[in-house]
């Protein structure tokens, strides 16, 4: 299949997949999801991002209508149909239908699963970023479905022909639109925090692992945007597009000071992708 989509047990194109208007995704995001990269049929880090989801879960009350090991296999299985070596798999728990009543419901909660060809392109270019103040709610922890700041700090980007979007709190640096962000700075990591002002990315939870083996000290505190634009190298990461470094923020320059360790700390979470996905296919040439 050229892509695929499912709701609730029911398969077909994403294009023709259909979600019922009691479901309370469609009238309040009343939901979590999750995203994975894919390659060769093999869901990258899959434990990880289904552990955030049940966590996210929890958080809100949800109770996901799977247990772990059937939502990985299911996934799994998924992928198997669509064609292509690589794969983006979107995933959402919904809290349930019900006709709109802000409320719970005491319906089960919805799964649905979208996966689409989508490669991983260009690692080591570096890419332009523009800031915005962060107008998101306090949630930011969770991967919660309201993501309407999101998509106007993405399409922000987009229209400063920006790959993203880097917030702004209070002074301080908090993420971007759909990615993490840290810098590099006198040979050390810098990263905001992981309170409620951020999601913890799985990727930038590999980039510290990376760090730590490569002897890089990691310091999980505030910085400015200042800071951010006077860094030696700034690195964005998210599960689709890996560890990409920064030229540019609000069309200045920036960066450029310590390539060697952010090439290294790229090979490291590219690498590690590229490894863990590799065709296990035995005699085939
Ligand atoms: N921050 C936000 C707001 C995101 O939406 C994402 C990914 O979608 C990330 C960070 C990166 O998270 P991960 O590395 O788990 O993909």
């Amino acid at each position: 299949m050229k892509n695929l989509g499912y709701y609730n047990g029911k398969t077909g194109l994403i294009e023709e997949v259909t979600v019922p208007i009691t479901d309370r995704a469609f009238y309040f995001g009343d939901g979590v999801y999750d995203a994975v990269m894919c390659r060769n049929n093999i869901p990258y880090l899959l434990f990880e991002h289904v552990n955030r989801i049940f966590d996210n879960a929890e958080l809100l009350g949800i109770a996901p209508p799977k247990t772990k090991e059937e939502l990985s296999f299911l996934i799994t299985e998924l992928c198997r149909l669509v064609d292509g070596e690589e794969k983006f798999v979107y995933f959402q728990i919904s809290r349930g239908s019900g006709i709109r009543n802000h409320e719970f419901t005491n319906t089960k909660a919805n799964l649905c699963i979208m996966i689409k060809p989508q490669e991983i392109k260009n690692v080591y270019d570096k890419v332009d970023i523009c800031s915005a103040n962060d107008v998101r709610f306090h949630m930011c922890n969770i991967k919660t479905l309201n993501l309407l700041p999101s998509v106007l700090s993405a399409q922000h980007a987009k229209n400063n022909k920006c790959e993203e979007t880097v917030f702004v709190r209070d002074g301080y640096v908090t993420e971007c639109s759909h990615s993490n962000i840290s810098i590099l700075k006198d040979g050390k990591l810098i990263t905001a925090p992981a309170d409620n002002h951020i999601l913890p990315g799985v990727t930038r939870a590999h980039l510290i692992l990376a760090c730590k083996k490569y002897g890089i000290e990691v310091i999980e505190k505030k910085y400015t945007l200042d800071e951010l634009i006077d860094a030696d190298e700034i690195i964005v990461t998210s599960s689709s597009k890996m560890a990409k470094g920064v030229k540019r923020v609000d069309s200045r320059p920036v960066g450029g000071r310590d390539e060697r360790n952010l090439r290294l700390l790229q090979e490291e979470i590219y690498g590690d992708y590229i490894k863990a996905t590799q065709n296990k296919k035995i005699g085939s040439f």
